[in-house]
């Protein structure tokens, strides 16, 4: 059995924490590749050491002196390892970093990227564990993807059978040598990568909350938590707004069919959430819906032209027009003689005008408008699947609380049920939707 178990940032954060690591591991001796992201937050007003690493790059970007942040960075490490009593001392490793910096001889990547190697590096000293750099395994391609059958065969080659290993998560080398980082959250793909690579038979990833909630807590008071949830809700839950994992990080271990363990550090007791392909037996047979969720502040461009049902080719010239500005469109509503495309405002803001000129110039239609301060909202559940009567719920749940529904769009595995509402009644869409599923 092999565990492989990534922490996050608030996990972390300081000494305390590093013990409550400990003692999730020596509860679990499967629990033996660790990979840890940069210390996080000890206090909300508390800053993330990552956002401070890309602070200080900037700083030396604009020729301002970055020593005080750097500062702040170095405390964080230092106080960790005399708090821990550790014999190892990073002290010289960054000293020589700040020449280097000064110096103006390290890249943005290479330097946020210290943030996860120093956790790792102090992790590992205080657990006795080995440390494995992730640029002697995590390989890129030039395009910036993960070159998998290297990387894996580098991790493999780097194990020490029966020792523990930390691994800091978050950046890899390219092909040249040179550090690249994930995008941000991108240890989550290190540890999946990790997973993956050693076959493990799960992947914990371990974080600050007990398992993937419902419902936005900002918004649903004391969302329950989902006790279980598939690879395909997932990614629809994730691309909708719910911020879990890496949207990315589900590809590594899916390929190998290794479920991953959503837990928590501070209530290492509580189950979290269980993700993997599919489940025998529901766990709950009446909960239809899984998770709920939405993100705010998309445009719907939609046009009308008589006659349309019947021409060859109009929706492809509005999705070229699009194409044409590298912008990716969310959904398409459609009806008879009409079309609307649904995109995040932010994607066309800056070229919209130009973008609906060209429209009107190469489809000719009869109405052309643009909606702005629209809400997309997500209920997802594989529950929901080929049962009649969810949909009629929802919408007369949301009809009797007066909210009005500005678009419908459902996948043909009826795996969601999406639809589109103005900004102002986003919460209350999603309050609605909790309330009449899952109270
Ligand atoms: N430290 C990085 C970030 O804050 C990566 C991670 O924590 O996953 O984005």
């Amino acid at each position: 059995m092999l565990k492989v178990v990534k922490f996050g940032g608030s996990s972390m954060a300081d000494a305390g924490q590093y013990r409550k690591i400990r003692s999730i591991l020596q509860a679990d001796p499967t629990r033996s590749v660790v990979v840890v992201s940069a210390a996080g937050k000890r206090f909300s007003g508390d800053h993330k050491l990552t956002d401070l690493l890309y602070l200080c790059h900037a700083h030396v970007q604009y020729g301002v002196d970055c020593s005080r942040i750097f500062k702040m960075i170095t405390s964080r490490y230092l106080d960790i390892q005399s708090d821990l009593d550790l014999d190892l001392d990073l002290g010289p490793e960054l000293e020589a970093l700040k020449l280097s910096i000064d110096a103006k001889k390290v890249t943005q990547e290479e330097l946020v990227s210290r943030g996860e190697y120093f956790s790792a590096k102090l992790m590992a000293a205080y657990l006795g564990f080995q440390f494995i750099d992730a640029a002697d395994w995590v390989k890129f391609n030039m395009d910036g993807t993960v070159n998998q059958d290297a990387s894996y065969e580098a991790l493999r080659n780097r194990i020490t059978p029966g020792y523990g290993c930390v691994i800091p998560g978050f950046y890899g080398v390219m092909p040249d040598g040179a550090i690249h980082t994930f995008s941000r959250g991108g240890s989550d793909i290190t540890g999946s990568l990790a997973a993956a690579a050693l076959d493990a038979d799960v992947y914990e990833n371990w974080t600050d909350v007990s398992g993937i909630l419902m419902a936005d807590p900002r918004i649903v008071e004391d969302p329950q938590a989902i006790p279980e949830v598939t690879y395909d809700e997932l990614r629809e839950l994730s691309y909708s707004g719910a911020q879990v994992l890496h949207e990315d990080c589900i590809f590594p271990v899916r390929e190998k069919n290794i479920p991953v363990n959503i837990r928590n550090t501070n209530d290492p007791e509580a189950p979290g959430t269980m993700i993997r392909g599919q489940f025998q037996g529901e766990k709950d047979p009446d909960r239809f819906i899984t998770g709920i969720t939405g993100k705010k502040d998309f445009s719907i461009i939609s046009l009308s032209k008589r006659g349309m049902s019947n021409q060859v080719g109009v929706l492809r010239k509005v999705l070229t027009v699009l194409e044409r500005h590298n912008i990716s469109v969310d959904y398409v509503p459609n009806g008879i003689d009409n079309v609307s495309v649904v995109l995040p405002t932010a994607s066309v803001e800056k070229d919209l005008y130009t973008i609906m000129a060209q429209i009107k110039q190469e489809v000719q239609p009869d109405t052309l408008d643009v909606h702005h301060q629209i809400a997309v909202v997500a209920a997802v559940g594989r529950q929901m699947a080929f049962r009649p009567g969810i949909s009629g719920k929802i919408f007369a749940a949301l009809g009797e609380s007066g909210i009005n529904i500005r678009m419908i769009n459902q996948g043909p595995d009826e795996l969601n049920i999406i639809f589109g509402v103005d900004n102002k009644d986003f919460a209350d869409a999603i309050r609605v939707l909790y309330n009449s599923f899952v109270k």
